[in-house]
């Protein structure tokens, strides 16, 4: 694999391998934080069971992740009401970020347990990663100029107006 340049990456693995040490998690933390944070904290919506945040080191422009209220690590912890509010609102997000961004795709998924890459196994998120023509060959020079281009306070403003009825 070639070597990609993204120093936002590095610090995104530094600040898991911190949360790693702390007793809460940061989706936690989020999910019980007052309302008045969630633009600091990247939390785009806010729903019964489940919200919706911002990567704050995304592998590209407007990446999400979509997780349950409750500190669950399995699918099969999750209540059928959960489960399915999860997946509607991945849908409400990527209907968002498609007006918003307007990827050409996206990447949705999980990644459950360790071994499969997951950050932080024990609470459970759906990652949706817009995707663009020629992102992947050219990441280095791509990624460079949409974090400088798209700013992660633009992205949020934007997703969370189109979330909130806005736009
Ligand atoms: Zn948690």
């Amino acid at each position: 694999m070639e070597r990609l340049w993204a120093p936002w990456r590095a610090q995104y693995v530094a600040s898991f391998t911190r949360a790693d040490q702390m007793s809460e998690c940061f989706l936690c933390a989020a999910a019980k934080s007052a309302r008045e944070h969630d633009r600091e904290l990247l939390v785009v919506a806010r729903w019964e069971s489940c919200f919706a945040l911002l990567n704050r080191y995304p592998y590209n422009s407007g990446h999400v992740m979509v997780a349950p209220y409750r500190h669950v690590g399995e699918m099969e912890e999750l209540a059928d009401a959960e489960l399915c509010e999860l997946m509607v609102r991945v849908r409400e997000v990527l209907r968002a970020l498609k007006s918003e961004l307007s990827p050409h795709g996206f990447n949705v998924g999980l990644n459950l347990g360790r071994a499969a890459g997951a950050g932080l196994p024990e609470h459970l998120h759906i990652h949706i990663v817009p995707r663009w023509h020629g992102d992947t060959n050219f990441m280095p020079v791509l990624a460079e100029v949409k974090v400088v281009s798209q700013a992660l306070e633009e992205v949020y403003e934007r997703l969370h107006a189109a979330l909130h009825g806005g736009s």
